[in-house]
């Protein structure tokens, strides 16, 4: 990145949430990957977040000097777009996660293609794009993050031609017969290209980027692949879009220091004290469709159907945390864990043993860590995910070199993880069953050398090479600074076995 460049970031949330407290206002910091990587750059390069301060309130005067006068905490400027109840409810609850985010994650069945939410979907990406166009300086580079943000290149480019755009999206992309289903979808695509460089977390999400245009754009747009990376040639302007894969890190030194604690480590041995032979299979998921938390607890109670042995000997502890709430949908998944934990421990249960622990709530940093660390299995059970950073904060954590991550072939990690972690097909009961009881199986120097790998792997590749390797190909728009990553295909390990 050129010394003179100043980084402009946006995304659908300020890195602080502002909430009303009596008659003033209070600022709660961010935390999370994204703010943990983005934050030391944008503080030595100078720069701006651009995004939503978390409340529909009015932006009364007093709204936005709290929000300035978080600047002097967080060490870089923010910019608040405002939203009003009725944005909120259609730009955020509908259209991106009733609509994008089912569909990119392949539930089109749960999609309400309202058209009102269109146009505040639309309308909400112009005012985003006012808000960075009145801050932007010649040198600036802006970078837009995720699905709530797809059509701001196309307005920002109607206010200020040549700045230099790029865009990454932290879910997945669908394949061309899902994206056709969209109402808007030569809008989205059109937004996308719009921008230099469209980032994604990995080579299946690029392919379908890369089928997309294709299909639907091809008058207009050529698409070359070179290895990870495609360009495709805007014919009409002279202009080109390159679309790469960047797999998201985690702040790997972060956790490993955080986790040595020794506050954590008594958490830790305290939650395995009285059950030293017990194997933790730990699962912590945010509510959501996505993440396939009833599959994995049928999973599971088939394994303990099948081998009895296995009573006393396993604890399956199900941490989900609450998330949009307020959607039917959310409430009904909720409703469908806790029944099938009862029938589970129902079933099961001894007077020395409950065979599902089921936590309903957030937990505090120093509680996570402490089961990361403690927990023989993770298991991540996502139908679909853009990366799933919780298996990756897993390994992290794992400071003894003795746990088993577990994960579904679906997951964005997947394509990265898959040499060394034990990988499940989440729609096939029995096979996760299969896979659950081949982790609890695995002899220690196997996991030791599967875990050693798979933690070396996710150092190596961290939030901080994440931003880098990011704004280098952005910077650069050269085929050799993008990273050069997997082509991975689920069922592509049961051909190699067989072989
Ligand atoms: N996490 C959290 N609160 C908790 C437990 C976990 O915020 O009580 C974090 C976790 O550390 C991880 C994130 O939530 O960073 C979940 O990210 P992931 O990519 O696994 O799934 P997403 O929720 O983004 O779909």
């Amino acid at each position: 990145m050129k010394d003179t460049t100043r980084l402009i970031i946006v995304s659908n949330r300020l890195p602080v949430v502002m909430e009303r407290t009596q008659d003033a206002w209070r600022a709660t910091p961010g935390s999370g990957g994204l703010v943990t990587a983005l934050a030391p750059v944008l503080r030595d390069r100078g720069g701006v977040w651009v995004g939503w301060p978390g409340t529909v309130e009015p932006p009364t005067a007093r709204l936005r000097e709290s929000i300035q006068a978080a600047v002097r905490e967080t060490g870089y400027d923010l910019a608040p777009v405002f939203l009003d109840r009725r944005e909120k409810r259609y730009y955020y609850g509908v259209f991106a996660n009733e609509i994008l985010w089912p569909l990119f994650h392949d539930f089109a069945s749960r999609c309400s293609f309202a058209p009102e939410a269109w146009d505040v979907y639309e309308a909400v990406n112009a005012r985003f794009a006012g808000v960075t166009a009145a801050l932007l300086q010649p040198n600036d580079f802006v970078w837009v993050h995720d699905y709530h943000l797809l059509r701001m290149a196309w307005h920002l480019r109607r206010e200020r031609g040549g700045q230099p755009l790029a865009f990454f999206l932290h879910i997945p992309f669908p394949p061309v017969d899902l994206f056709l289903k969209l109402p808007w979808r030569r809008q989205l695509l059109e937004g996308l290209l719009e921008y230099d460089l469209v980032g994604f977390q990995a080579q299946r999400d690029r392919r379908h980027f890369a089928r997309c245009v294709h299909a639907l754009c091809n008058d207009r747009y050529r698409v070359q692949t070179s290895g990870s990376t495609t360009v495709i040639e805007d014919r009409e302007l002279d202009r080109r879009t390159f679309a790469g894969v960047f797999p998201i890190g985690i702040d790997y030194d972060g956790f490993v220091r955080d986790t040595a604690a020794a506050s954590v480590a008594q958490r830790a041995w305290y939650l395995h004290e009285h059950y030293p032979e017990r194997q933790i299979v730990l699962g912590v998921d945010r509510l959501d469709y996505t993440k396939g938390i009833p599959e994995k607890l049928e999973a599971y109670r088939h394994a303990l159907r099948r081998w009895p042995e296995l009573a006393g000997k396993v604890t399956l502890v199900q941490i989900v945390i609450p998330s949009r709430w307020e959607l039917a949908h959310y409430e009904q998944l909720k409703r469908q864990i806790e029944r099938l934990v009862g029938e589970i421990n129902g079933e099961f249960s001894r007077p020395d043993w409950v065979p599902v622990h089921y936590h309903y709530r957030s937990l505090g940093r120093e509680e996570l860590l402490a089961y990361y660390r403690t927990a023989e299995i993770l298991i991540a059970a996502p139908w679909k995910d853009g990366m799933n950073l919780v298996a990756k904060e897993y390994c992290a954590c794992d400071l003894e070199e003795r746990g088993v991550l577990l994960l579904s072939e679906f997951a964005g990690a997947a394509a990265q993880l898959h040499r060394h972690a034990i990988l499940f097909n989440p729609h096939d009961i029995v096979g996760m069953a299969e896979a659950i009881r081949r982790a609890l199986d695995l002899p220690e120097p196997q996991r030791r050398q599967r875990m050693r790998r798979l933690r070396q792997n996710i150092h190596k590749q961290d939030v901080f090479w994440w931003v880098d390797r990011f704004l280098q190909a952005a910077l650069q728009r050269r085929l050799a600074d993008f990273p050069v990553v997997d082509d991975f295909y689920p069922g592509a390990r049961e051909l190699a076995t067989e072989r």
